[in-house]
């Protein structure tokens, strides 16, 4: 047997394995974090959309309640019209929302679209197939058809089906699905309420400083306007809290009193270990800390945190920092964020979807980190690169329509089958 010595590079990738945190592992130790979720309300259907269904919807009737007409046309029997020509006496007029007589044989009923077959009836001939004949009779010129143009009851859903289980998420579509169901409210998790910072001395609000006066080592905070955005599209209740100085006092002031009355923190910036870093030891003084180096590309400094609360009925407040970087800290909400606000509020599952697609751009640079590449779809419906991958510019995300997913370690010649995961899947 022979002792074999590890190379340098055996070495130095196992170190840097052991320090760099995959995503998926972060999303793994995020969703045991969020535990337990939110409490939960019971709101208004029509107010819905966004919110995580926190109850199975059970079917208490059929969808639809009975048979009905799909068209505008004639309700006859079948075996009445067995060859084109027949002559039908018409001896009812059915619009829909009333309900008709049982058909007798050598009848038809005039009936629309949604009004209930009556009995008897085992067909609707369409009203372009059919010629009106005096007063009260109709000639249909076609053969009939059993079950032509009816919608069956219980043909969409069944009395007792489970339609909608608890976790999912409300869209428009299963808004209206639970109110056709007669659910005028259904109970949803709270939202969650967070509170959102920025920090550094360098940030100022547009509007401060008009962008001819702005010093050197002055930037615009973008990143306080996204995020923002950001989490109103994922259900939560902001409270925009401003920008922390970059302070140590500053700091763990305005933590402890934003812990107060939120269920998580979230900031932008210092989460790095620079002397003017200072999130990292506030975020320990005031409970604990999970410093991650994550195994991404951008957005590699993230923290997790809980600060202590004082009460028994809310013993923490979760915490998360975001690198400052604006690139980033998009990315890393998406990410992470996104997915730890779906588990908080009882989501069953997280969302974003890979789609493999066609690159028409070479990226011949691989990194030990998984990557996350700005780009968009063509005319050719391959997806073009944006130029400037750094995680300062922001125009890389408003290009792109998505992000390329690139494992560790992987070049791509254009050509190559690539995931890709639309911006638009992420944000629903
Ligand atoms: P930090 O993580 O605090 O070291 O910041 C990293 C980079 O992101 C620096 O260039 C910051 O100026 C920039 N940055 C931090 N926060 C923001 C923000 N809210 N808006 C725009 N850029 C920011
Ligand atoms: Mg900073």
């Amino acid at each position: 047997m022979t002792n074999t010595v590890p190379s340098d590079k055996t070495v130095e990738t196992m170190t840097i394995s052991k320090a760099l945190l995959p995503l998926e592992d972060a999303l793994k130790q995020l969703k045991h974090f969020a535990q337990p979720c939110l409490g939960v309300e019971r709101v208004d259907t029509f107010e819905l959309d966004g919110r995580v269904l926190r109850e199975d919807v059970i079917s208490e009737l059929s969808v639809p309640p009975y048979d009905n007409s799909a068209m505008d046309g004639y309700a006859v029997r079948a075996q009445d019209v067995s060859e084109p020509g027949a002559l039908l006496n018409v001896t009812q007029r059915i619009p829909a929302g009333s309900s008709g007589q049982a058909l007798k044989p050598g009848e038809a009923a005039r009936i629309f679209t949604g009004a209930p077959i009556p009995v008897g009836a085992t067909s609707v001939v369409i009203q372009e197939d059919c010629e009106q004949v005096g007063d009260s009779s109709v000639r249909v010129r076609i053969k009939g058809v059993p079950g032509q143009s009816i919608r069956l009851a219980g043909e969409d859903i069944a009395k007792g089906d489970v339609v909608l289980k608890s976790g999912a998420r409300m869209s428009a579509a299963t808004l209206g699905l639970a109110a056709s169901l007669g659910r005028k409210d259904l109970l949803v998790s709270s939202r969650p309420r967070v509170a959102l910072f920025s920090t550094g001395d360098e940030l100022v609000m547009p509007g401060e400083i008009a962008p001819k006066d702005m010093g050197i080592g002055k930037i615009y905070n973008s990143n306080r306007y996204f995020l923002k955005a950001l989490l109103r599209q994922s259900g939560c209740l902001v409270t925009d809290m401003g920008n922390i100085p970059d302070d140590r006092d500053a700091t763990i002031d305005s933590l402890s009193k934003a812990a107060l009355d939120h269920d998580l923190i979230l900031t932008s910036g210092g989460v790095s270990v620079g002397e003017e870093d200072h999130i990292k030891p506030s975020v320990q003084s005031l409970g604990e800390l999970h410093q991650w180096a994550l195994a991404i590309k951008p957005g590699k400094p993230f923290a997790y945190g809980r600060l202590n609360g004082s009460e028994d009925s809310k013993p923490y407040t979760h915490f998360i920092g975001l690198p400052g970087n604006p690139v980033s800290s998009y990315i890393t909400f998406l990410l992470l964020v996104k997915p730890f606000l779906m588990y908080l509020q009882g989501a069953d599952s997280v969302f974003y979807r890979r789609i493999p697609m066609t690159a028409n751009f070479d990226w011949l640079k691989a990194d030990r980190r998984e990557e996350f590449l700005r780009v968009r779809q063509n005319a050719e419906g391959t997806l073009d690169l944006y130029p400037n991958q750094s995680s300062g510019v922001l125009t890389s995300a408003v290009w792109g329509d998505g992000v390329v997913d690139n494992p560790p370690g992987q070049t791509i010649k254009a050509g190559d089958t690539v995931n890709f995961i639309a911006f638009e899947s992420w944000l629903k």
